[in-house]
């Protein structure tokens, strides 16, 4: 399987020439391989965003410039264009941030029905839909993913996200915590950049419900989501100080949760700086809540449905371009049907399309950064070092911006970094097993566990998979679904603690 898999491709996709013989060797025809019949651009107008030239921090309610006057430049990853010109929050504006938090939770939001602190969340929730075009083509420009993952994915879900806990507000001596659960206080809250507003949403929504005032440090190349979130909470009326956003570089971030004012830290980003950030607050009494990395395997047994798992594997590792903690990163798939599998899925991946992320019909978008873009190529050349192969279907990268064409690698073996290392881009690790039980040692062999997912058509085979595999969610028959109802969240090398659910909130409370 995988020799002939091989020989398909392996093409440098930027070299037309070698693009096409790609396409032909693949046995489809240009028009099959989505190359004959072009879509005409279907760019979403960019009109309905205004993007000021500078923008200061949200403290206490208002935006102000930082305290020394830093400032650092957001640009667009599809194209390289600079947007703005974003304050750099410095330990004096953490400690403002802090302050106004801390006056918020002890004067208003603290003592404030559940019941009133409801209403806030759903006009919030309800501002967010009202203004969904424009989050998500901010989202799209700012961070590079495309717009039909952030029309349909990321600003539905952050909506549903404050309708959800909005709901459980008034209802916390329900909640399963006995009566009267108290919030913490002042939550720390460090975002990354795959999903900002979705992220800040999670962050937020059940802070808030619980009755904690916020201190939030978006990721330093998105900041612009969460500054637009920050001017709907002065549209909302919301009370000066409840939620505070402190855009920043890594110190930043660090400056705020190690902050003596602040009682509970959430952070979602790489295992590398959560294990820092529980170094820095070990033994201070603060609440961790830590959501980090994952090389999930998305296992495909014999008698699954191939149409459906050839998208469950598509979603699994390409939304997003693979941007995505939970990405179905390696793909285990039974021997007896790997040839098949990797045949239709290279089939599928040649129809995907790579491009403006503006574009509504655009599938694959811009990598976040070129440091992010660095880390993607140069793991995916250690793929080939070690011996996997490689593979792209042809596609065309666009000259300007950051941009990484999907990628397959068969003949991986377990020891390769390409199967131990989250690349958290478009490449995906394909292995196989024979057995249930293989599948089963081969998906834990790793030190994460956030996400699995399974693929068969036996129910019975799904229960005994789920209880087999070490990681906090796993998907059958389906990948990468949230429902703000649904905790989320992993274990060992991926984190602890859960957000989403009633379980989202036992983090945010003195439980
Ligand atoms: P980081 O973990 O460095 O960043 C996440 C957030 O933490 C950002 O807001 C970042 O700020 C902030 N931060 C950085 N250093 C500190 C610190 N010492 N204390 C407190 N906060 C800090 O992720 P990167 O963006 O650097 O990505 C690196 C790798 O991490 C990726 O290649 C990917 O593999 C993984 N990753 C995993 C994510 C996940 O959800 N599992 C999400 C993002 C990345 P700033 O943006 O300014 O650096």
């Amino acid at each position: 399987m995988t020799d002939k898999a091989t020989r398909r491709g392996g093409a440098a996709v930027s070299d037309p020439k070698a693009a096409g013989a790609t396409s032909s060797a693949s046995g489809l025809t240009p028009a099959q391989a989505g190359k004959g019949w072009e879509y005409a651009p279907a760019p979403e107008s960019r009109e309905i965003v205004s993007i000021a030239g500078e923008y200061g921090l949200f403290v206490n309610g208002e935006f102000e410039p930082a305290k020394k006057g830093q400032t650092f430049l957001t640009i667009n990853p599809a194209t390289e264009e600079p947007l703005a010109k974003v304050a750099m929050a410095g330990p004096a504006d953490v400690d403002r941030a802090v302050a106004a938090a801390r006056d918020a939770y002890e004067h208003v939001w603290g003592p404030m029905p559940g019941s009133e602190r409801a209403k806030y969340l759903y006009r919030i929730a309800r501002i967010l839909q009202e203004r969904s075009r424009e989050f998500a083509v901010l989202e799209s420009i700012d961070n590079g993913k495309p717009i039909k993952e952030t029309r349909d994915v990321d600003i539905p879900l952050a909506a549903a996200h404050f309708f959800y806990y909005a709901g459980w507000a008034d209802k916390l001596d329900y909640a399963g915590f006995g009566p009267r659960p108290r919030p913490l206080g002042v939550a720390g809250q460090v975002i990354p950049w795959n999903f900002p507003l979705l992220m800040a949403a999670w962050k937020l929504a059940p802070a808030l419900a619980a009755g904690n005032t916020c201190v939030l440090k978006p990721a330093e190349t998105t900041p612009l989501s969460a500054l637009l979130l920050a001017e709907v909470c002065q549209q909302a009326e919301l009370p000066p100080g409840v939620v505070n956003v402190l855009t920043g570089a890594g110190e930043t971030g660090a400056a705020v949760v190690a902050h003596p004012g602040v009682n509970k830290v959430a952070f979602t980003g790489s295992t590398e700086v959560g294990i820092a950030i529980a170094e820095a607050i070990a033994g201070s009494g603060k609440k961790l809540t830590l959501e980090l990395g994952g090389k999930a395997a998305n296992v495909v047994f014999d008698d699954a449905p191939v149409d459906q798992a050839i998208e469950g594997i598509v979603n699994g590792i390409f939304f997003n371009q693979g941007h995505v903690c939970c990405a179905g990163s390696r793909l285990l798939v039974q021997e007896s049907v790997a040839e098949h599998v990797v045949d239709r899925l290279q089939q599928r991946l040649a129809t995907l399309r790579l491009g403006d992320p503006l574009d509504k019909n655009t599938d694959i978008g811009a990598i976040n950064s070129r440091q992010q873009l660095d880390k993607i190529t140069e793991l995916s050349a250690a793929g080939e070092a070690e011996g996997a192969r490689r593979w792209s279907p042809p596609c065309e990268l666009p000259k300007k911006g950051f941009w990484f064409a999907p990628t397959v690698f068969t003949g991986v073996s377990q020891s390769h970094r390409i199967a131990r290392e989250e690349i958290f881009g478009p490449v995906l690790s394909v292995l196989t097993f024979r057995t249930p039980e293989e599948a089963v040692t081969k998906a834990n062999n790793t030190p994460y566990g956030l996400s699995a997912g399974v693929w068969t058509e036996k129910g019975s085979r799904i229960l005994w998979m789920a209880q087999k595999m070490r990681a906090g969610v796993v998907w059958a028959n389906t990948y990468n679904r949230f429902d703000p109802a649904s905790p989320f969240g992993g274990y060992r090398e991926s984190g602890f603690g859960r957000e989403g659910g009633r379980h989202g909130l036992a983090a945010y409370l003195d439980v």
